[in-house]
């Protein structure tokens, strides 16, 4: 038997597709986000047997993704993963936040599991977009503080993202959630949204040679590839939780 038949079944898949074929609800959130899902397939990946999901955002147009191990559907106590948008981190591995280490770090741990969910939001620096995002990294490199920085990165602005991603969990009809994350703050907004949370699973980073700079810089002297980096961004908003050893 195929590995994918443990996902989503053809017969759920055509379903769920007809069922958010004319999807146009009321949004959920501050800015009112709808989403539907518009296309679903098979996605192996080095970390484990994904099916990707597109979603179509009826408001301003941004393709959420969520990747689905398992069969999630009607499910109760889901893994979910909200991991949002960084082209510098995720695909060019900056060393500038943690965001590839964090998705890495996820899509492992949702691979090896019965059943969980990576939603990607496709928000980049919490929405103001990647030219802003460089400018804030270049504000800093002119001297602005982290905070300043973060200020510049819109990091205040992340209930937008919650509230997508709650439509997601609704739509993919997952009942309860338990939330990998480290920002319990994370938890109280989704279930402002009425998501059903029943866990918080921290996210623990396997040590490697960068991290592991990161972790003894203090101690130690900076690398050559972090010299110039004052200070990491947390972009996801979740405080990076090593696990000790050796790389
Ligand atoms: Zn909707
Ligand atoms: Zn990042």
């Amino acid at each position: 038997m195929k590995e994918s038949a443990k996902g989503l079944t053809k017969k759920e898949i055509v379903d769920l597709l007809e069922k958010n074929r004319d999807h146009d609800c009321d949004g959920i959130g501050r800015d009112k986000i709808c989403v539907r899902i518009v296309a679903i397939a098979d996605l192996p990946s080095k970390y484990g047997q994904f099916q990707a999901v597109a979603f179509f955002n009826n408001r301003d147009n941004k393709e959420h993704a969520a990747l689905v191990h398992g069969n999630v559907i009607d499910q109760e106590e889901v893994i979910v993963r909200l991991h949002s948008e960084c082209l510098t981190g995720d695909v060019f591995g900056s060393l500038r936040c943690d965001c590839h280490d964090q998705l890495v770090a996820a899509l492992r741990t949702i691979g090896k599991m019965k059943m969980g969910v990576l939603i990607y939001l496709r928000q980049e620096g919490r929405g103001i977009g990647f030219s802003n995002k460089i400018k804030a990294y270049a504000l800093q490199e002119e001297g602005l503080d982290t905070k300043e920085a973060n200020i510049a990165l819109g990091f205040r602005d992340d209930e937008r993202e919650y509230s997508v991603a709650a439509h997601i969990v609704k739509s993919l009809k997952i009942r309860s959630v338990r939330l990998m994350t480290n920002n319990p703050r994370k938890i109280t907004e989704l279930e402002q949204y009425g998501i059903k949370v029943t866990e918080r699973i921290p996210l623990i980073i396997p040590p490697n040679k960068y991290n592991r700079f990161y972790l003894e810089t203090k101690e130690k002297k900076f690398g050559h590839l972090l010299e110039d980096v004052a200070e990491r961004f947390n972009e996801q908003m979740d405080a990076p939780l090593f696990k000790r050893g050796k790389p």
